[in-house]
């Protein structure tokens, strides 16, 4: 077991920000991202996507955008490496493929136990040397086509790259074509929601939102960022995560004090 002061869960832009501060404050802390640094901005979007907000606002807080194109649209590889080199450059204490299965309060509520899946600090050292391995190796080669000008086919997502913490719930229907099973239309309407099940404390609602005031959750050092209305119309989105992450940053640094 390791003691730490602050755990982040997520390296999207809200965990990356708020890490950026705590970083800035002086504050030991850890990320524990279950993929890849910007997930969900590679497995959750569609192979044409691009960003609806123009570059220079997809900016994280202190690396701003020192691109050619301020006002065109990243697609979402473009991002990521933008993420990428903001993890380098601040030297953010970021571990990959580390999903949290728990968090939990001690008995005397003194501080959080949070569980994730590794199987032991060794093999954690060990998927963390093959991440950064794997990174170096794909940084490099961009690096090449960059130099070279070729102009790399759109990214495609490696399966070998994800991690896959509920296999054994998965389906075993892998396929299937919609010809032959007499499917002509799918209609996906089951909206979309946040699974905090993870969470064993009184922080969310009847339906499993949530509860917060400006991202301070009822559970004194237990905090929320990343959703739109946070504090304010920006929340949401990228060029949002500065003011909220450096708030609750801020109000973990003085905690802590
Ligand atoms: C389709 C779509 C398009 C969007 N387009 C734009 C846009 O153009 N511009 C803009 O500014 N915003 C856009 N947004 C809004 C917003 O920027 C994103 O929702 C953004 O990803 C939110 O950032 P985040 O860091 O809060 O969450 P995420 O980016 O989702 O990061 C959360 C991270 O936590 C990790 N994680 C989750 N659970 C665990 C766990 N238990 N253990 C370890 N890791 C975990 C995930 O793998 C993920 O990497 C868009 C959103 C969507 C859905």
């Amino acid at each position: 077991m390791t003691t730490l002061d602050t755990v982040i869960v997520g390296a999207g832009q809200a965990g990356l920000g708020v890490s950026y501060f705590l970083q800035q404050n002086g504050r030991q802390h850890i990320v524990f991202e279950q993929g890849r640094i910007g997930e969900s901005w590679l497995s959750q979007r569609w192979d044409s996507f691009k960003l609806n907000t123009p570059n220079f606002m997809n900016v994280l807080p202190g690396f701003h955008y020192d691109g050619l194109e301020p006002d065109g649209f990243w697609r979402s590889d473009e991002l990521v490496h933008y993420f990428q080199r903001y993890v380098e450059q601040f030297q953010l204490p970021v571990r990959t493929g580390v999903t949290v299965v728990s968090v939990e309060q001690s008995e005397d509520e003194g501080y959080f136990i949070v569980k994730t899946n590794t199987l032991n600090d060794e093999a954690a050292a060990h998927v963390h040397f093959a991440d950064n391995f794997s990174q170096r190796l794909k940084d490099n080669i961009d690096a090449y086509l960059l130099q070279s000008g070729i102009a790399p086919p759109p990214l495609k997502n490696d399966p070998a790259d994800m991690s896959d913490p509920q296999a054994e719930c998965g389906s075993s229907l892998r396929r299937l074509n919609l010809r032959e099973a007499k499917v002509s239309t799918v209609i996906w309407a089951t909206g979309f929601t946040s699974d905090f099940s993870w969470i064993h404390l009184p922080v969310l609602d009847a339906e499993g939102r949530p509860i917060y005031q400006r991202g301070i959750s009822p559970v004194r050092g237990l905090y929320f960022i990343g959703f739109p209305w946070l504090s304010s119309r920006k929340s949401g989105i990228i060029y949002g995560i500065d003011e909220d992450a450096h708030y609750i940053a801020d109000t973990i640094s003085e905690q802590l004090a």
